[in-house]
């Protein structure tokens, strides 16, 4: 079987070369073609001796996910649909703004984490990505935004912010962030890499001392209780140790602040008080907060906050001293906002039927 060269970071494109008998320089000769100059043909690659490519040809391939829709919103917001095999498929959003463009990443088919207003969630666990399959969504983007050897840089930041839990898939998504940071690759700094995470505390220890970029936190509710609810992965790390793990990844972040993710949702977690309890919450960690409006999704549950109340709430926050945004919706025609990557939801965990059978009993 040939191996799929996508998803090798400098070390193991190093390694398979040495394995053929050449110099190790050849890895990253390799690690530019395939990554910034987004080859998927040996025969381009114009330095590299013939009967070498020959060689590269029999043992090897570059491999991306395949497109099965690619659809680009009334905002410039643009969506790949990805197959990955199985019936499986994964999407990666691209968000112009000015001065930069963000892609948005998935880490993993489905997710196990079952967040109670997440459409990902709700479809439930499939795999893991590979890490061909998530550098792939990169190299893909990167190309279909026409970006040549000498064209300017489309993509300048990256968020893990997609489908999955990308601390629940640690190898391979750091493998795929290394080739994020690698200068012969796509070269961007660790502070232009982020990486969101429902809070595995255990993930944040290794990702510290591992590979350090910036880092998002979904938090949701200043207390366990609700928290318990809306992200039940709470109950087994709690807010405490949570923050306590946040306050320890800064000493090797790469950026001097945690964002602190918070999805507003109407009656559940948008009240003044709440807003006062996350100001005292948050007072001993250095960080920002996201309020990112809920993306509503067929039988979510949810409502999302009026905009009246996302500014209550932004203002709490703001006068106890933090920089607090509030996401801009985009790509919602095209149900590429976040939590909306699903698209059409089957609820695989059954999660509303069973709590509507336990509230009726
Ligand atoms: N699993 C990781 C990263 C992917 S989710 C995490 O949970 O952090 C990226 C962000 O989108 C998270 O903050 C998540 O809570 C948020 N999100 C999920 N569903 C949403 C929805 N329906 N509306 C708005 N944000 C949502
Ligand atoms: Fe998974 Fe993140 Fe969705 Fe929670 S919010 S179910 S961790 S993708």
């Amino acid at each position: 079987m040939s191996v799929n060269l996508l998803g090798l970071n400098g070390r193991e494109l190093q390694a398979f070369c040495a394995g053929l008998g050449e110099k190790p320089y050849r890895g990253k000769q390799l690690m530019r073609w395939v990554h910034h100059a987004g080859v998927d043909d040996f025969g381009a690659m114009t330095d590299v001796s013939k009967p070498l490519r020959e060689r590269l040809a029999q043992t090897a391939a570059i491999v991306a996910p395949k497109v099965l829709r690619d659809a680009t919103a009334a905002d410039g917001t643009r969506k790949w649909l990805l197959d990955v095999g199985t019936g499986n498929a994964i999407e990666a959003v691209f968000i112009p703004e000015t001065g930069r463009g963000t892609l948005c990443i998935s880490s993993q088919a489905g997710c196990a984490l079952e967040c109670s207003f997440c459409s990902t969630g709700r479809q439930g666990f499939n795999r893991n990505l590979t890490a061909a399959e998530i550098i792939g969504q990169l190299w893909l983007a990167n190309r279909a935004l026409g970006r040549g050897v000498t064209a300017e840089r489309p993509i300048t930041n990256v968020v893990m912010m997609g489908m999955g839990e990308p601390l629940a898939n640690f190898d391979n998504v750091v493998t795929a962030m290394q080739i994020m940071l690698d200068d012969s690759a796509y070269g961007l700094s660790r502070r232009r890499v982020t990486l969101s995470t429902s809070g595995l505390v255990p993930g944040i220890d290794r990702l510290r001392d591992t590979c350090p970029v910036a880092l998002a936190v979904s938090l949701h509710a200043a207390d366990d209780k609700l928290r318990d609810e809306l992200v039940p992965i709470n109950r087994k790390y709690p807010i405490r140790e949570l923050l306590a793990a946040c306050l320890r990844y800064l000493e090797k972040a790469p950026r001097d602040f945690v964002t602190f993710e918070y999805v507003m949702l109407e009656g559940v977690n948008d009240s003044v008080e709440q807003a006062r309890q996350l100001a005292r919450l948050l007072k001993p960690v250095p960080c920002k907060v996201n309020l990112i409006p809920f993306n509503p999704f067929p039988n979510s549950g949810y409502t999302r906050s009026s905009p009246e109340a996302i500014a209550r709430f932004r203002d709490v926050l703001a006068q106890a001293g933090f920089t607090t945004t509030t996401r801009k919706t985009r790509g919602e025609d095209i149900e590429a906002a976040c939590g909306q990557l699903a698209g059409q939801v089957q609820d695989k965990t059954r999660r509303r039927q069973r709590r509507m059978e336990t509230a009726a009993t």
